[in-house]
């Protein structure tokens, strides 16, 4: 469930939106989050979306879903699919319909013809790399396309035959007649279509040439009646253009959308470009988008990860204009804080020593009831039964303790979680000198109370082995070893291909024990293990005769240590 705290507060794109509002230069907002299909969505994402969606929550305003998709070659449905999904999944609705930009072909064409007849627009002959020479540097002006006087009726004809496919791939553009001298690269007469015969998602084969993204996205908000358009900082050069192409069009819509920057998402071990995602994907590093590692939102959803502890990390990573770098430590914090109170807790044992209990007796040893969570009674109880043998984790007994060791020792007493305090009688260890089982003693006047006489510091999580469920557990860990894994420099000053720091060890899967409820859980259901972390059920390989688990996180942040 959303409320309004759980949102960024106290930045500027809110200040703003206040001030629109109080002055009446609005009396809603409407905003929009506009990926382009061309990959699943990341945790980047995941911050844009709980800027757009949760700002027209908290304002009572509306937000667009629209598909950015003007690069056919690169966009499918299974993306578009994947960012619905996503979205919905993050807790979000969108106002009415998802919209794509490919729904404003036709008008934008239109536009396009507009600014030609009003001599803002023309037909340029230039290849790429000659319109690269022509465009000047950061530095230097460029200088204007031989094409660029083009008489009104010649660039219509040229345009129209464009459009009806008379020309080659790449042989013709539409370009903007702005300034070629212009400090700012990007009102250098930018291209706003080009020649692509390919295959569109939406719109098929009906056209061969395609609009540019910023052409595209300011008449997309426009005709939306965006108020506040908000994208990451590499786009405040472009929103002059942004801005030029608004002015010089007739107003589709009676709101005039403003756009406003903010700091792109960094997160560090991991890595937020969907074309490197990509690449670990179709290169097999990773089983898929959706692999639990992926810093994507269907990968974090596998990983256990939630809605809310999203958007948590959402919140606490903010909204400005400086640079947003942040720990994984950071977005492993908040979805460790939101599971903490929302799942039940069992016990598992993931790397097992055997352990007999010699004075076990039927009728007399008991099992105990016992809550799924301290605090909530509403995730409810269960038995917790006890056999002759059980398994604990064998970290937990140690045959030379070291200094301040609470738990089993030979000769030493622990209690078991939930159940009676035991004592380690005998270690029994098989020919490499390797301890392979314990020999232990119940005292059974300790279910439930202290022991007589004595303190009894440690406890310990164990299973019933006769009873316990064996499951699948899927250890994971980060996907890079390095903090920046795509911008690490070789030897020459080039920078070294991110897959060289890939973590080797960031999966390991292994059988382990858990309590029976284990084997009776539907897919994507959250559990903590006792003294070990938070762990997922697997959304797709889970099931009754197979239990898999993912673990989303371990209790403390292990990695720090670490490192
Ligand atoms: P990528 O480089 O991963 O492909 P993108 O910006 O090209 O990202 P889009 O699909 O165009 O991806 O992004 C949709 C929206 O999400 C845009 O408004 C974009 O600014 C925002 N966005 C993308 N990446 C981040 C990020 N790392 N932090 C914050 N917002 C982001
Ligand atoms: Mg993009």
């Amino acid at each position: 469930m959303l409320n309004k705290e759980q949102f960024a507060d106290n930045h500027f794109i809110r200040t703003i939106i206040e001030e629109d509002l109080q002055s009446g230069k609005h009396t809603a907002i409407q905003t929009r989050f506009p990926p382009e299909p061309n990959g699943y969505l990341h945790i980047g994402h995941a911050k844009s979306i709980c800027l757009n969606f949760g700002l027209a929550y908290v304002y009572d305003g509306l937000c667009n879903l629209r598909f950015d998709d003007t690069n056919p070659e690169k966009e499918n449905e299974e993306y578009v699919n994947s960012i619905k999904e996503d979205v919905h999944w993050l807790g979000f609705e969108w106002a009415g319909e998802a919209r794509y930009a490919s729904d404003y072909f036709d008008r934008l064409f239109d536009y396009a013809v507009g600014l030609i007849r009003d001599g803002k627009a023309y037909v340029d002959d230039l290849t790429a790399e000659e319109m690269r020479e022509y465009r000047g540097t950061l530095t230097g002006p460029g200088k204007n396309s031989p094409y660029r006087d083009r008489s009104i009726e010649e660039n219509l004809d040229l345009f129209m035959r464009m459009k009806n496919g008379e020309f080659a791939d790449g042989s013709k553009t539409l370009r903007l007649k702005i300034d070629m001298a212009a400090g700012n690269v990007n009102m250098r007469d930018p291209v706003i279509y080009r020649i692509r015969r390919a295959r569109h998602h939406n719109t098929g084969d009906k056209w061969c040439i395609y609009p540019m993204y910023d052409y595209t996205h300011a008449i997309s908000d426009a005709i939306e009646g965006i108020t506040h358009s908000l994208c990451t900082l590499e786009f405040e050069a472009h929103r002059p253009l942004y801005d030029w192409v608004l002015d010089n069009i007739p107003a589709p819509h009676a709101t005039r959308p403003r756009q406003y920057e903010f700091s792109r998402l960094e997160l560090l071990y991991s890595i937020t470009s969907k074309r490197k995602l990509n690449q670990l994907v179709s290169d097999g590093h990773v089983s898929g988008w959706d692999d639990p590692r992926m810093p994507t939102i269907s990968g974090m959803r596998r990983r256990g990860y939630t809605p809310e502890g999203l958007r948590l990390f959402a919140k606490r990573v903010g909204i400005s204009k400086s640079e947003n770098i942040v720990d994984m430590s950071v977005l492993e914090g908040a979805v460790r804080e939101e599971l903490e109170n929302t799942s039940p807790r069992l016990m598992a044992v993931l790397n097992p020593l055997k352990v007999t209990l010699t004075n076990f007796a039927d009728g007399q040893t008991q099992s105990r009831r016992a809550a799924f969570h301290p605090n909530r009674e509403d995730l409810g109880e269960r038995d917790i039964p006890v056999s002759r043998t059980i398994y604990i984790e064998a970290d937990d007994f140690a045959e030379v303790p070291p200094k301040g060791f609470k738990r089993l020792t030979p000769g030493g007493e622990v209690r078991l979680r939930h159940g009676y305090v035991i004592k380690c009688d005998e270690a029994v260890k098989d020919e490499n000198g390797k301890v392979v089982e314990l020999k232990c003693s119940i005292d059974h006047d300790t279910l439930g109370k202290n022991p007589e006489g004595r303190k009894v510091k440690g406890v310990i999580h164990w299973v019933s082995a006769e009873h316990a469920a064996e499951i699948k557990v899927r250890l994971y860990d980060r996907l890079f070893t390095v903090e920046r894994p795509d911008a690490v420099r070789g030897e020459d000053g080039g920078y070294l291909p991110f897959t060289d720091f890939l973590n080797p060890e960031s999966m390991q899967e292994i059988t382990a024990y858990a309590e029976p409820v284990a084997a009776q859980l539907p897919p994507e259901s959250r559990w903590q293990f006792e003294r070990l972390g938070y762990f997922v059920t697997d959304r797709y390989d889970h099931t009754p005769e197979q239990p898999v688990f993912n673990r989303t996180v371990t209790l403390k942040d292990s990695w720090q240590a670490k490192a």
